[in-house]
């Protein structure tokens, strides 16, 4: 048996595991052979045993050739098994485990940051209308806020409408610039409610999607279009990652997963979908839309870390988060789903790590690196390192794969 159909296999074994035990499994998508699906696997395998095969593998890897692959690979394995360690129960303290899985030691960001981060906020709202900051944010995204039936409407005709000129602008922008051409049957939009998070992209394989958004969320417009750029560049990353794995039979690549060092870069990348189309944000808010984002994105965090290091209750997190964020109570309330260290019927939340891929990801790589490749005229480089490359979209070979930039 290849190193690759015993990493997929293993793959399908913890994938089967983390959904029995937390809803979610670990394989985000598959487009790989039937026969190896996670579906077809009828034994199941226990977590001390998938643990030891992750071990194997460890030592199988070493034989790979290609740098970027043993490296990405390599990385994959020890997430996975802090993955498998977490949800088979083993006590680990979250900051050891998001350490464990993506590299990053979830920060505190302080008073002063988020006051600084604030002040921004303040400077960019001053002529609005309003007794104070927070009035004057409420109102002003009481303005462009679109929930419930409006919502639903919205994802289903205009984001249609849109993903024409969102897909033009990839066209343009990005694939100009790669030497080959990649399929694309397209996405399809749903309405979706109950989920802890604002919009999905489940690829399908056969190079489509399905984007779901959630409806129960309020959205205010700039926030509305900015989830669709992020999901409909997880809809490109994907297709070129098909396209990998179709002519390359890299069934390594067949099962993309979530929580390893390469959701940081997956998420950084969709986060930079506005930047790479080069849409800007238009009007006289742009200002506050930025700073906005930067604040809630730091008290995010916070909150975060308020919910799983620090044992806080929802109530507390929720005033933490509307008063520090500028958002109302209600909304508050939804946000925090997310991190929360429970699901609402009471399991392990799989989500609650990957909070912290978005906001890293794109800081941290993504755009730093595409602004240098952008300022030094060496956007070819980028966008085919990105896209054709699959292995240079991890956290462990990140730096390898772009240092000709
Ligand atoms: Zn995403």
């Amino acid at each position: 048996m290849t190193f690759e159909m015993d990493f997929l296999k293993i793959l399908g074994h913890i994938s089967n595991f983390t959904k029995d035990t937390t809803g979610v499994p670990l394989i985000d998508a598959y487009f790989g052979p039937p026969d190896l699906s996670p579906d077809k696997i009828k034994m199941p395998l226990s977590p001390e045993k998938q643990l030891a095969q992750l071990d194997t593998l460890v030592d199988r890897s070493r034989d790979i050739k290609d740098e970027l692959k043993r490296v990405a690979i390599a990385a994959d394995l020890e997430s996975l098994k802090v993955v498998v360690r977490w949800v088979s129960g083993e006590d680990i303290s979250f900051v050891k485990l998001v350490e464990g899985i993506f590299g990053i030691t979830p920060p505190k960001f302080t008073q002063k940051e988020i006051r600084k981060a604030q002040q921004a906020v303040k400077d960019a709202c001053d002529t609005f209308p309003g007794h104070d900051v927070f009035e004057k944010i409420v109102k002003w995204e009481e303005k462009s806020k679109v929930s419930g039936d409006a919502l639903r409407k919205i994802v289903t005709t205009e984001f249609v409408e849109r993903t024409k000129e969102i897909a033009a602008l990839f066209e343009k922008r990005v694939f100009t610039y790669l030497s080959t051409k990649v399929r694309n049957n397209g996405v399809i939009y749903k309405a979706v409610t109950d989920e802890p998070w604002a919009g999905y992209n489940y690829y399908q394989g056969n190079y489509t999607s399905i984007n779901a958004f959630n409806v129960d969320e309020t959205f205010n417009r700039d926030r509305l279009f900015f989830a669709l750029y992020h999901e409909y560049e997880h809809h490109v990353a994907n297709l070129f990652e098909e396209k990998y794995y179709r002519e390359n039979k890299a069934l390594d690549l067949c099962a993309p997963l979530l929580h390893t060092k390469r959701n940081i870069i997956g998420e950084g990348t969709a986060n930079c979908a506005r930047e790479f189309l080069e849409l800007p944000i238009k009007g006289e808010s742009a200002k506050l839309v930025r700073a906005l984002t930067h604040l809630r994105n730091m008290v995010g965090l916070n909150v975060a870390y308020m919910q799983n290091v620090e044992s806080k209750d929802d109530e507390t997190v929720v005033e933490y988060l509307s008063s520090e964020g500028f958002l109302p109570k209600e909304e508050a309330r939804k946000n925090i789903r997310f991190s929360k260290p429970l699901t609402p019927t009471g399991k392990l939340n799989f989500f609650k790590p990957y909070i912290y891929t978005y906001f890293f990801g794109k800081k941290d790589y993504v755009l730093p690196t595409y602004q240098k490749a952008r300022k030094k005229g060496k956007l070819k480089e980028f966008f085919q390192t990105l896209y054709l490359n699959p292995y240079s979209r991890s956290t462990a070979t990140w730096k390898t794969a772009f240092s000709h930039i």
